[in-house]
């Protein structure tokens, strides 16, 4: 078990008993005063639903980390209020204390009482992203990310000079001369990796399957459900092994597999960074592609994306154009390892492997799936599947957080790696790349020998044979 260390307050900030005094002598205050908002902060409605139980605590990564109230769930709903209030006023503690904030949802599915805790961060966010102006190296910073990362064109060409610096072998060069944050930001990104290429060939069908069928005639496929994997925006640069790969494993348990004529970004990233207009207009597009291919069911190897196509329904509840056709794209969204089994499938093969599993946050808080990836795993013959302490604690990734928010996602990626370790596992299983990014980096920091994979990566690994005795790689 990982010890808890102890981060600082960032810096400029109250102390964190001396913010949630003030956020709860001003909710008091005006509580008794007027129950009625004065600011447009969330939805007011929802804050009302917490009855200030402090069950979520435990479950809160950042609280876990800071011990501090303020860098909690309730913490953070005793300000929203108090902003809404008109008692706070938005300045840099406040923003700082909501910053921090991970977006986990850990604490939705802790909260008995069912607060929303997600969609209230969110409405928090665009309330902050329009009414405070951040320091110019935060701008800059943001502007970048959310110019470039939901974009895979551009992401590509950010790319190039790494992609031929990898190429000549000057990495670890590059990696010397990087000043700290930029060596950090180095670390997440993968190198070229042939062996899931090779897994790839391997594993056999990956695309539009449905074309294939009608040529063969096979009316047990054409008639079997269609399944469409949207390929997001990132992944699809970085880990795009794990669409095609979950196209593969869908096709060899005998759905019909349709790609989309167009991808874009699903707005995971707008939602997280307070930009709400830009996400329903990715929404919007995504909403149209899902209704043009008509599948049964709709997933994406990138958990947080999926939470996000699980949430059009409300995103888009008050467009009248779009809101039926956004609520039935929620209804269809699945995951993986529940496609799998609802088909039953069977590995043919032996594959010896100790494993564990980490839950990506928005794949059990966001959509309540934490037994399918491990009855999957445990179905496969030879696959010891080993518990992982605080397996549904964030690993710190998080979206864009840890490029954002590096100290706290520092801490938490360490503590996820001390209790990997812990597990004497050769594979550590998930299911969104952000995850299997900010793990890996930190694994091959500590030189770890532990594979690092997404679940439709290991089940094209476990099903093919030509890579079935390879040990773990770095
Ligand atoms: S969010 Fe839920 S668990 Fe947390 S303090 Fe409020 S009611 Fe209690
Ligand atoms: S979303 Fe995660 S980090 Fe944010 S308050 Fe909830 S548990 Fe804590």
């Amino acid at each position: 078990m990982a010890t808890t260390p102890k981060l600082d307050p960032p810096a400029g900030t109250a102390t964190p008993d001396q913010a949630l005094a003030t956020a709860r002598n001003a909710v008091a205050t005006t509580t008794a005063e007027s129950s009625r908002p004065l600011r447009d902060v969330v939805n007011y409605d929802l804050l009302l639903d917490c009855v200030h139980c402090g069950l979520c605590l435990e479950a809160c990564p950042t609280y876990v980390l800071t011990r501090a109230e303020m860098d909690s769930p309730r913490g953070r709903i005793y300000l929203m209020k108090a902003l809404a209030e008109g008692t706070l006023e938005l300045d840099a503690d406040a923003v700082r204390h909501l910053d921090l904030c991970l977006e986990c949802r850990g604490c939705e599915t802790a909260c008995p009482s069912g607060v929303h805790y997600g969609k209230l961060i969110e409405q928090a966010r665009v309330y902050v992203e329009r009414n405070y102006r951040r320091g110019p190296i935060e701008r800059v910073r943001n502007w970048a990310i959310n110019s470039i990362f939901p974009y895979p064109a551009r992401l590509r060409l950010l790319l190039a000079p790494l992609r031929i610096a990898d190429r000549l072998g000057l990495r670890p060069l590059l990696r010397k001369l990087a000043p700290g944050a930029l060596r950090d930001w180095l670390d997440l990104l993968p190198a070229r990796d042939r062996g899931v290429e090779a897994q790839r060939r391997n594993y056999g069908v990956a695309g539009d399957s449905t074309a294939k069928a009608g040529a063969a005639s096979n009316r047990a496929v054409a008639e079997a459900p269609c399944v469409v994997v949207h390929h997001g925006c990132v992944a699809q640069v970085l880990t795009d092994s794990e669409n095609w790969n979950s196209e593969g494993a869908l096709a060899a348990a005998g759905y019909r597999v349709a790609r989309l004529e167009r991808t874009v970004c699903c707005g995971a990233l707008d939602l997280h960074n307070g930009n709400v207009e830009r996400a329903r207009e990715f929404a919007r597009a995504n909403v149209s592609e899902f209704k043009r291919r008509d599948a049964d069911s709709i997933i994406s190897a990138a958990s947080g994306c999926a939470a996000v196509f699980a949430a059009y329904g409300d995103l888009l509840k008050d467009d009248p154009e779009f809101a039926d056709d956004a609520r039935e794209v929620s209804a269809r969204v699945a995951d993986l390892s529940s496609l799998m089994i609802a088909r039953d499938y069977r590995f043919s093969r032996e594959f010896r492997a100790r494993v564990t599993y980490h839950d990506s946050c928005h794949l059990a808080h966001g959509l309540g799936v934490r037994e399918g990836p491990r009855e999957l795993l445990r179905s496969i013959p030879g696959v010891e599947l080993i518990e992982l302490a605080e397996a549904d604690l964030c690993c710190g990734s998080a979206g864009s957080y840890n490029l954002t928010e590096p100290a706290m996602a520092g801490e938490l990626v360490r503590r996820k790696a001390d209790n990997i370790v812990a597990t004497g596992a050769d594979y550590v299983i998930l299911g969104n790349p952000g995850c299997e990014l900010q793990i890996a980096a930190e694994l091959r920091r500590r030189g770890a020998r532990i594979r690092v994979m997404h679940l439709a990566d290991f089940l094209a690994l476990a099903d093919s044979s030509a890579d079935a005795t390879a040990s773990p790689r770095l």
